[in-house]
């Protein structure tokens, strides 16, 4: 759905009105009929021998995602990654809106990134009491993870997107985690590199065998 999301999003800015499911396939990649059966699984949208309202179809995937409501992030760890997400002004579109941002470098008190202040972390709690806050991001050190994520389950904050790279144990709580690990990625890159290279070694050693 996030995918629809996103090329939804660019047919809009494009002026698109309406896109067949033959036309939707081949810019992303995905058979017709995937998306004809991705869709109908959220309850079809589609008209037959019209195609798909791009503008209805947006809204709709975006209130299926919950994106019709804005939602406040803090961001916990402002070091290179947590400055580079307050500072990347693409989530705000989505009604992602970062409202706080706490570390615990003396250094960074008040340093403003994209007009937000850095708080220390020792004022989260004041901070919770007067903000609401739906999700916070986690890029600091992996060995306070854990701990803090308690902290925050605790002050009624019930979506972690956690970039620390450690398995957070948050079983037992009424909490949903979102782990992004950008080494993975680049680890399946690494992965379909060689495969892709060996492909072409079979292939070439293939055409040699047959001349
Ligand atoms: P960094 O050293 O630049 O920043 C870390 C920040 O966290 C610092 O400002 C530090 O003062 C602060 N900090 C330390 N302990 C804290 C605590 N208990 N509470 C609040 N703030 C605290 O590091 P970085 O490059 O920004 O990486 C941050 C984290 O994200 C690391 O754990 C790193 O392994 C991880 N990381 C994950 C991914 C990913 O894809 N998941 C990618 C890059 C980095």
């Amino acid at each position: 759905m996030p995918r629809y999301y996103r090329y939804l999003g660019e047919l809009l800015d494009e002026g698109v009105e309406r896109i067949s499911s033959n036309e939707l396939s081949l810019k992303m990649n995905v058979t017709a009929s995937q998306i004809r059966q991705d869709l109908n699984n959220f309850g079809g949208f589609g008209q037959q021998g019209y195609g798909y309202n791009v503008q209805y179809l947006y809204e709709e995937i975006g209130r299926i995602l919950g994106l019709e409501q804005q939602h406040n992030i803090i961001i916990i760890g402002v070091g290179n990654l947590g400055q580079a997400l307050a500072n990347y002004g693409s989530f705000e579109k989505m009604g992602f809106m970062i409202t706080g941002l706490f570390d615990i470098n003396p250094a960074l008190d008040g340093h403003m990134v994209r007009g937000v202040p850095v708080r220390m972390l020792s004022e989260l709690e004041e901070f919770a009491a007067g903000h609401k806050i739906d999700i916070a991001a986690l890029t600091m050190p992996k060995h306070t993870a854990d701990k803090l994520a308690r902290r925050l389950v605790n002050l009624g904050i019930r979506a972690i997107w956690n970039f620390a790279h450690v398995d957070l144990e948050l079983m037992d709580q009424d909490v949903v985690v979102e782990n992004v690990h950008l080494s993975d990625s680049l680890m399946q890159l690494s992965y379909n590199m060689l495969r892709n290279g060996k492909k072409k070694e079979r292939q070439e050693k293939g055409d040699t065998e047959n001349r």
